[in-house]
């Protein structure tokens, strides 16, 4: 089976399938694009958006796309797009995050976009699911070997302890994370724990989008002037410069993020503590990708593209940042 021919991405900062004439993530209005999920660094208004149903409801619901550009895919049913076929399959980042597999059908060759994703599962969203794929266009957020995340269990451990810590001192915990993601992991985390808790405006309207979408949330309890004694509360980073939080007596703050792997985290994010809880992959899931999806050639975006390249190099996989300038092995 010849293998001559490969998927093409066209060069250029934004990724675009030369050949099928679909732009991956494009941060600037295209006439198509596959859109993997709702985060704002991922989103434009294009013309034509093919995008999973959950994502397609965060797009109305946060950008007010209008539903006419919206082209819902189910996960895991391929449709025809010229002389291909798209899948979606969950990437298990935030809800309704999707990574695209495409199969060229004249030229027998595949490829897989990760876009932003995890391996492990977590409470709030769908869990990853991937296929093997001639060309795999991954994610390098944690390409550096010392992002190694602690296991769920740790993490959790971790968040129950600020917890314990705050209230035992009569400080208010305050949890930050991302409204659109993180902050539905962490309230999903508090649940199953069954730790009281309320939330900022901005969480709770996200929280409400994910449900309107069909997302597994319970109700958001929205936080008063005053946080009821025992709670916590989850917010967004911008809380921390909020007028709000100046007027509460003893908040204590943690940024929940895969950075916080950094020891500089907590002084960089300008809170007490910080917790490695990632919608990510780390750098061994990153590498088990690789594994899994059996790649000829891999790109390499967003993030530590040359590190992680260089890295895949040296257990013999093909690997290329999309930006170029890889420094490549004397050996
Ligand atoms: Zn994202």
């Amino acid at each position: 089976m010849s293998r001559a021919h490969e998927i093409r991405l066209s060069p250029g900062k934004e990724l675009h399938l030369t050949d099928a004439d679909l732009w991956l993530d494009a941060r600037y209005p295209k006439p198509h694009a596959f859109v993997s999920h709702a985060h704002a660094d991922h989103v434009a208004r294009h013309q034509h958006i093919l995008c999973s149903p959950v994502t397609a409801h965060l797009l109305q619901a946060r950008y007010g796309i209008a539903r006419e550009r919206l082209q819902m895919v189910e996960f895991h049913q391929p449709i025809a797009w010229k002389q291909f076929l798209l899948t979606l399959l969950p990437a298990g980042h935030i809800a309704g995050s999707s990574m695209l597999h495409v199969i060229d059908l004249n030229h027998d060759t595949s490829l897989l976009y990760t876009g932003d994703y995890k391996l492990r599962t977590s409470r709030s969203t769908e869990t990853a699911t991937w296929q093997k794929a001639d060309t795999l266009v991954m994610e390098s957020t944690f390409g550096l070997p010392r992002y190694v995340l602690p296991s769920s269990e740790q993490i959790e451990e971790q968040i129950l302890h600020f917890l314990d810590q705050a209230l035992a001192d009569h400080a208010t915990p305050i949890l930050l994370g991302y409204s659109l993601g993180k902050a539905q992991e962490i309230a999903a985390i508090l649940d199953a724990h069954q730790r009281p808790y309320v939330n900022s405006a901005a969480v709770a309207k996200m929280t409400e989008a994910c449900r309107e979408a069909g997302v597994s949330l319970s109700k958001p309890e929205l936080a008063d002037q005053e946080i009821p004694q025992g709670h916590a509360l989850i917010a967004e980073p911008q809380f921390l410069r909020s007028k709000k939080i100046s007027h509460m007596a003893q908040p204590r703050t943690a940024i929940m993020t895969g950075w916080a792997l950094d020891p500089s985290a907590r002084f960089r994010y300008g809170t007490d503590g910080a917790i490695p809880l990632s919608d990510h992959a780390d750098y061994p899931d990153l590498l088990r990708t690789a594994a899994l999806v059996e790649p000829k050639k891999i790109i390499t975006i967003h993030g530590y593209t040359r590190e992680l390249a260089s890295s895949l190099r040296s257990q013999k996989y093909q690997a290329w940042s999309h930006y170029g300038n890889d420094q490549l092995e004397l050996w």
